[in-house]
């Protein structure tokens, strides 16, 4: 009997996932593991937990809900608290399993852990891209010939644009396997939580979730007709998809979406609103790539620059003297606890802060504006704010997150700086300041 362990990390789904399917269509047996590994979960060099409590509930709904899905599909799924590679090991000794199927990925520590677990488990490993649109192959092109720009990017691969089809998991047994409960997390110091009613984001994690989300936005609501008109806001919860946290965490494939949208331009309307949602997954999909080609250097203080435009400061000439990178914990005073607190001169700014440490969640016009804030008006390093929405954000994706942020320092994909007013901005986007009162003036809830 030949048995296959598929190892999940950030693609925690049934639908859609191309190396479940070819697991269950290549194995006997297949069964399914997921580590809670305490790297994922540490306080890092930068002075706060690597995994916030909003996504680790994100995760723990998600794994709830894929443990129902695999054992539906006669497969179980065993959890590990520990070393990734230890776990791994013995769950493919103690099933003799030949083969381990993973997700392909490309951030250097993403990829240090995978060459760890190879060196652990001499099964043959199998790795496909579950998370992508396009797949490296159909991209068309060498990560040599990546355009630097985006919208060249996009232009050429609009040109010739394939979207694999659908797959699926074929049943092993009838009979359904133990579902088992998720580890407590609370010895690594991950609290209970829950946001408040008016959280722009009160969904919770999980394949079934994401695809109820999609529906509801597409053919449920027709919201998707109206996005580029309301996607800027920053209230409520259908300003914007809110596909974000389940596309990081793998809950729904970003094909599904791409192909429910084209649906739903055939059945009922294509306009330029639908069509940029697909614009915006292909930024997705962009930064995704530039950090497949670029690697560490996404994480190095002068980015991916090529060149550093005339009005940047001095600590990005010079990150060395940068002051705050020498800093191990948050400082409660000073530029950047104000900052953090929601304590700057900006309410406009306060307001979003205060709302991502309420709900793991904030707007694009928010992340925005905070992040030419930080870097711009109070001249910290853009890392350390990177590192901050990577333990908070509900969507954390190491390609997305530190591209933007590169981008939005000006040491990204475009050298120009994104200095944002934050006066002009709030006028446009929050002219009532209803925002801001809603997460400023916690009296009135
Ligand atoms: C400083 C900063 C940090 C960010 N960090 C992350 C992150 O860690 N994870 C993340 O998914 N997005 C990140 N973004 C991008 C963007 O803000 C979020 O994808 C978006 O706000 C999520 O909300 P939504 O799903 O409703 O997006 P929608 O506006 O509905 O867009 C649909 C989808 O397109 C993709 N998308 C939209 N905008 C972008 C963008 N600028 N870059 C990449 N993909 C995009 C997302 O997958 C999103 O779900 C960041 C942006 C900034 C400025």
């Amino acid at each position: 009997m030949k048995t296959a362990i598929i190892w999940f990390t950030n693609d925690l789904r049934v639908d859609d996932h191309p190396g479940l399917a070819a697991a269950t269509q290549q194995n006997d047996q297949v069964i399914a593991y997921y580590c809670f590994d305490p790297a994922d979960y540490a306080v890092t060099t930068w002075g706060f937990r690597k995994t916030g409590d909003f996504r680790a509930r994100f995760i723990a709904e998600s794994l709830e809900e894929l443990a129902r899905a695999l054992s539906a599909l006669g497969i179980e799924l065993c959890y590990h608290q520990g070393d990734t590679a230890e776990g791994l090991a013995q769950l493919a000794e103690k099933h003799q399993a030949h083969r381990i199927y993973t997700q392909n990925h490309w951030m250097p520590e993403e990829r240090a852990r995978i060459e760890r677990c190879q060196q652990w488990c001499s099964a043959a490993w199998v790795f496909h891209h579950n998370s992508l649109l396009i797949d490296p192959e159909d991209l068309g092109m060498n990560l040599e010939d990546l355009p630097w720009i985006f919208t060249e990017f996009r232009k050429k691969i609009e040109r010739n644009l394939r979207i694999r089809p659908a797959v699926k998991a074929r049943k092993m047994s009838d009979s359904c396997p133990p579902i088992h409960p998720i580890p407590e997390l609370t010895s690594w110091n991950i609290q209970p939580v829950s946001p408040p009613s008016h959280t722009a984001f009160p969904f919770r994690g999980g394949g079934a979730s994401a695809l109820e989300r999609l529906h509801h936005y597409t053919f449920g609501t027709q919201k998707v007709a109206w996005y580029k008109h309301t996607r800027n806001g920053m209230l409520g919860v259908d300003y914007s998809t809110k596909f974000s946290p389940y596309l990081a965490l793998g809950c729904i494939s970003a094909r599904t979406i791409y192909r429910t949208i084209k649906d739903f331009e055939q059945q009922h309307v294509k306009n330029e609103d639908t069509y940029w949602v697909i614009f915006e997954l292909l930024w997705r999909e962009f930064f995704a790539y530039t950090a497949m080609k670029y690697g560490a250097q996404f994480f190095s203080g002068f980015g991916i620059a090529k060149q550093l435009s005339p009005e940047v400061p001095h600590w990005k000439k010079s990150p060395s003297v940068n002051p705050w990178q020498q800093k191990k914990s948050i400082p409660s005073n000073g530029p950047w606890g104000r900052w953090v607190n929601g304590q700057t001169a900006s309410d406009f700014v306060n307001a979003h802060m205060v709302e991502l440490a309420q709900t793991g969640w904030m707007s694009n016009r928010g992340r925005q504006n905070v992040a030419s804030y930080l870097v711009h008006e109070l001249g910290v390093d853009w890392r350390w704010g990177a590192a901050y929405f990577e333990s908070l954000l509900l969507d954390y994706d190491p390609s997305s997150n530190y591209g933007n942020w590169m981008y939005v320092a000006g040491v990204g994909n475009d050298p120009r700086a994104r200095v944002f007013n934050m006066e002009r901005q709030a006028q446009q986007y929050d002219p009532k300041g209803v925002h801001q009162k809603t997460w400023l003036q916690t009296a009135l809830f």
